[in-house]
């Protein structure tokens, strides 16, 4: 039987969730739940001072949005500061690593000097192979014994072989003066203890992986998989920067996108399946796999993600729409649904959730639905209510009575009182609209008609004929 497959995802907790991170979750959740595995979420929160706890809670609310559901508990990475510290000691009672006292200052004066020289600045340290007995008791770090000769090797699903020379490296700290970890050996021992199998993460981390191979091979822990993927770009090609508007996650959110139209433009954002543009997200994670990863940075396009959520509104059922409407609305501070409204949006969300990108724009279309009687029409569709339309409009009442109320028993009612009155069909939508909706971009008459029914149809023509 082959090993059950884990992934993780590992942010650092030093602000939102940004597109970046949300994608690289993604890609983790869609590996792992498409091979019936486990993904993983540990907060990489070392870094005391840039960690907040605001920013944990925003990374977790994103994903949570986002529908990246992870397995067990949240992993805390300060919190087995304890246990990187052990496998740093470990390592130093294998050999393979070293107490190393040289002190910021003569590190400084090293490189200084190999500036002047020309030389290489990286660091050689020369305790890596004192004699213990000549160690000073003084506060040391702890560093890895890199080799010095050959190359590092990362095999990497995506980037393919990339070979780092060894002589570049340097004897990277593992364990600070002050006992606790460098990012480089918590990573490693977090990713083995959590038991992870496969890496995937922005290639901003391709570097890191050579070195965090040293750790692995000190330890002769299995070396995980690699998938280092492009990062993201905006849509010009610049690096992705604060200048292309909305970077994180949330803001999406409250945009009003929807969560799977989400995952969907995030999938295809440097990983494509064919030509498959729309899909579930059962079928992505049936599809995903490295080789349809892309070795160049994607970029955003907010046309795309659009037409892809436009999509994902018009193919998710009434009622799990009509529920992310609701979360959606609450998000937003709005008041909540009454009864009588949902129940309008159950009847009428066949025809508001076509064309609807966002659901602000789902709402737009819905304000028939959810305005009460009086029904004040705006300045515009105020125009199309003169003395003629207003007749024309009490002439309609009474023939709606005995219709039956379907679009086929209501088109020849329609039709035959805009011949009656000598009008195209046309002349007689602008009243009915302003009557029914108080504006004139509106759903179709029938469809508006058809989804407030009879007597609210009725009620509503009576108050704008008055
Ligand atoms: N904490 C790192 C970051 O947020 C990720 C580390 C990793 O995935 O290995 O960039």
């Amino acid at each position: 039987m082959s090993q059950q497959v884990v992934t993780r995802f590992a942010p650092s907790p030093t602000g939102y969730l940004h597109i970046g991170g949300g994608r690289t979750a993604l890609f983790n959740w869609l590996y792992a739940r498409g091979r019936g595995g486990k993904f993983l979420l540990r907060i990489e929160d070392t870094d005391r001072e840039r960690s907040t706890p605001e920013a944990t809670e925003a990374i977790l609310r994103g994903l949570t949005w986002l529908g990246l559901d992870w397995d067990g508990d949240v992993v805390s990475q300060f919190d087995r500061k304890d246990r990187h510290a052990e496998v740093a000691h470990q390592m130093l009672a294998k050999g393979a690593a070293f107490k190393c006292f040289s002190t910021q200052d003569e590190i400084e004066a090293f490189r200084e000097a190999a500036r002047e020289a020309g030389t290489s600045t990286l660091f050689r340290s020369p305790w890596r192979d004192a004699d213990p007995s000549t160690h000073p008791d003084a506060p040391f770090v702890i560093r890895m014994k890199a080799p010095r000769e050959g190359e590092t090797v990362v095999q990497d699903e995506v980037q393919g072989t990339v070979r780092f020379r060894n002589d570049q490296l340097d004897d990277m700290v593992v364990l600070r003066s002050d006992g606790t970890p460098t990012y480089m050996l918590a990573v490693v021992v977090d990713d083995y203890d959590m038991g992870v199998t496969h890496v995937i993460r922005g290639d901003d981390h391709l570097n890191n992986a050579a070195r965090q191979q040293m750790v692995y091979d000190a330890m002769e822990w299995t070396v995980p998989v690699w998938a280092h993927i492009p990062l993201i770009h905006g849509p010009d090609g610049a690096k992705l920067s604060k200048r292309h508007g909305a970077l994180g996650v949330e803001e999406y959110q409250a945009m009003g996108y929807p969560a799977s139209g989400m995952r969907n433009y995030l999938a295809r954002l440097g990983w494509s399946h064919g030509d498959d543009e729309i899909f579930t997200s059962d079928q992505a994670k049936e599809w995903f796999d490295f080789g349809g990863i892309g070795k160049a940075p994607a970029r955003l396009d907010f046309k795309k993600l659009e037409n892809v959520c436009g999509h994902h509104i018009a193919m998710t059922d009434d009622a799990a729409l009509l529920q992310e409407l609701e979360a959606f609305l609450a998000r937003t501070g709005a008041a909540e649904l009454t009864g009588k409204q949902r129940e309008l949006f159950l009847q009428g969300m066949y025809c508001l959730k076509e064309r609807a990108k966002t659901f602000p724009e789902l709402l737009d279309k819905a304000q028939f639905l959810m305005a009460d009687r009086p029904i004040v029409p705006d300045a515009a569709s105020a125009k199309s209510l003169d003395s003629a339309s207003r007749g024309i409009l009490s002439d309609l009442t009474p023939r709606l009575r005995d219709a039956s109320w379907n679009k086929e028993g209501l088109e020849p009612v329609l039709t035959g009182l805009a011949s009656d009155h000598g009008i195209g069909f046309g002349k007689l939508a602008g009243p009915i609209r302003a009557a029914l909706a108080g504006r004139s971009a509106t759903p179709s008459v029938y469809d508006m008609m058809l989804v407030i029914g009879r007597d609210e149809t009725i009620a509503r023509l009576e108050d704008a004929a008055a």
